[in-house]
């Protein structure tokens, strides 16, 4: 049995709860975990039905777009995952998804504020708009890496759809439900015409210090492993 068994297990469960739920139709989407302590991943293979695949389908693709395992071609956003894990180390798990209410504010190129203190809490003070470019692209990859230090977890992509970023594959997952709750109730709340409320500025840097220091942690854990591995 692969040694990453596991992590294609999750990688499949995940994919086919996120078609089960609407968060994606068809093959659109894709779901991506770090590999603990290697600069590798596990990722859904490209333009497969999530319900059509084994876990024997599921990539694990190195950072440097080497196959490690699986026959079938890793998704063609695969390069956007591993650019994120390189730029963010207190990222585990990548969700990224054409779910419906955030690919409104793809569309309308419109920012989310900090509105509900659940959401900001875990996905940060504000969901950002990615600039468009096409899917697959170097340019993509490069446009989300610009967009990466805001340390949030959740962005719309440019006429195309939403990225969720986790420390687990639980907490991404969360996060694009979190999304298309805030999503929908927000374009909802614009569409009344009546003036929106926003988080006070104190509340919003108080749940997000809360964030960053979970994130610290990780980052710390991470860093302490690697010191590990090369003594
Ligand atoms: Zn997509």
């Amino acid at each position: 049995m692969s040694k990453y068994q596991s992590y294609k297990e999750t990688v499949l469960q995940y994919s086919q709860r996120l078609s089960q739920n609407r968060y994606t139709v068809g093959t659109g989407g894709n779901i991506s975990l770090l590999i603990e302590g290697e600069n590798a991943i596990a990722i859904t293979p490209t333009a497969m039905d999530y319900f059509g695949i084994h876990v024997d389908d599921i990539c694990i693709v190195d950072f440097d777009m080497n196959i490690l395992e699986g026959k079938l071609k890793p998704s063609i956003e695969t390069k956007m995952h591993i650019e994120v894990y390189k730029n963010r180390l207190d990222v585990n798990a990548i969700i990224h998804t054409h779910q419906v209410y955030a690919s409104i504010f793809a569309l309308i190129n419109e920012p989310i504020p900090a509105l509900f203190d659940e959401v900001t809490l875990n996905t940060g003070h504000i969901i950002d708009v990615i600039p468009y470019a096409l899917s697959g692209s170097q340019q993509l990859s490069q446009n989300i890496v610009n967009q990466l230090n805001n340390r949030c977890n959740c962005y719309f992509i440019q006429n195309h759809g939403a990225l969720s970023l986790g420390m687990s594959i639980e907490n991404a997952y969360r996060n694009v439900e979190l999304l298309e709750k805030i999503s929908r109730t927000y374009y909802y709340a614009l569409a009344s015409g009546r003036p929106i409320t926003k988080l006070p500025d104190a509340v919003v840097a108080r749940l997000c210090k809360n964030l960053h220091e979970r994130q610290d942690q990780e980052i710390a854990r991470k860093k302490a492993g690697q010191a590990y591995r090369l003594n």
